[in-house]
């Protein structure tokens, strides 16, 4: 096809080969001036965040604990956090630069909340295996368990410290591990090795001594190891729902706790919801927290052996934005961690409940 640079006594002149050589630039300085513009407005109208803007959502790739096939002998899926942040990447379309990596809590800031006697004893592999109840752990040489299962645990620990501030300075925030709530100051329990909730408020008093923290803790278990870190400590208040005919059931802990719920077996969606419904916002606004940490342990499931409750995983989403809600309504700064929970059903269902508190509760991320 002819064009008009092309029709006599234009064609092969030198000024027509300038003039389209102008235009050719003007129309590609064009493009790579408005395709930006272009990029931004459909990322505003699809709803993503406009160049994968960071969330305040914690992960490390070393959060999985894995023994060489050794964690088969045990009743938790232990890589169930690598399993929620790649439902969040490849279902919820996050991307790896958008999550925050923790740096490993280090033996100075463990301090804070243990002993140096409980530290020295995790150089014990039987010590490891009792806390982690895998007995056969007792053979495996103790350098093995310090990367294996301590090193996961230290990173996992410093996720909630940097949780608990990014939720001061972004108003939310999630660390997909944590929720250690059997550790106590002198030992390990339950799978539980630090004390990252009382660590990460002793860190945020470092800062701001007069800091007011709730933690909520609506994993199956009483918080035991918190309570007894925290005590009366006039500056935490702790909100506990948990199954009172399982494990712990720490008496002396439990003097400790503010409110405090103790459930029966077998209890189900509409009274769980409806004791949260009935309680959660009248303490709240009692106790009044500058920050929320919510221990949201998803061992209340309906197939969880170790909570014996009987909440549906519909119920868990709901419970999550519920807890979410009552945080965000106020204006409180919220940090969500894990906690308990380890059937092969709970990776999924937190990543559901995750990906509602972004869409729905949250609303950093569009339907
Ligand atoms: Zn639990």
């Amino acid at each position: 096809m002819g064009s008009f640079f092309n029709v006599w006594p234009f064609a092969h002149s030198s000024i027509c080969r300038t003039l389209k050589s102008y235009i050719s630039r003007f129309y590609r300085s064009l493009f790579f001036m408005v395709l930006p513009v272009l990029m931004i407005l459909m990322s505003l109208f699809l709803g993503f965040p406009a160049m994968a803007e960071k969330l305040p959502i914690i992960f490390h790739k070393k959060y999985d604990i894995s023994f060489w096939g050794l964690e088969k002998f045990h009743p938790f899926d232990s890589k169930k956090y690598g399993k929620v942040y790649r439902y969040l990447t490849n279902h919820v379309g996050l991307q790896p630069e958008q999550f925050y990596t923790p740096a490993r809590v280090t033996n100075a800031d463990l301090l804070i909340v243990h002993t140096q006697d409980y530290l020295d004893s995790l150089n014990s592999s039987s010590t490891i295996a009792r806390i982690a109840e895998v007995g056969v752990l007792s053979w495996v040489p103790n350098s093995w368990l310090q990367s294996a299962v301590l090193e996961p645990m230290r990173l996992a620990t410093g996720g909630t410290v940097l949780g608990a501030q990014l939720a001061l300075e972004n108003g939310w925030a999630i660390n997909l591990a944590g929720g250690y709530h059997h550790a106590k100051r002198e030992s390990g329990d339950g799978f539980c090795f630090f004390a990252d909730i009382p660590l990460a408020i002793n860190k945020l008093w470092q800062q701001n001594p007069d800091l007011k923290v709730m933690v909520v803790d609506l994993d199956a278990h009483q918080g035991n190891g918190t309570e007894s870190i925290i005590q009366d400590d006039p500056r935490v208040a702790i909100f506990d729902v948990y199954n009172s005919f399982i494990y712990p059931q720490d008496m002396d802990a439990k003097q400790y706790i503010r409110f405090d719920y103790p459930v029966r077996s077998g209890i189900a969606d509409a009274q769980y919801l409806q004791l949260l419904d009935d309680h959660l916002a009248r303490a709240i606004d009692e106790f009044q927290p500058n920050l929320i940490i919510y221990n949201a342990g998803t061992d209340i499931f309906e197939h969880d052996k170790l909570g014996q409750m009987k909440i549906s995983a519909q119920g868990i989403i709901k419970r999550d934005a519920f807890v979410f809600g009552c945080a965000r309504a106020r204006s409180i700064s919220i940090l969500m961690v894990l906690s308990g929970g380890y059937t092969m059903q709970s990776a999924e269902i937190i990543g559901k409940s995750i990906e509602n508190l972004l869409k729905n509760v949250l609303k950093v991320v569009g339907q």
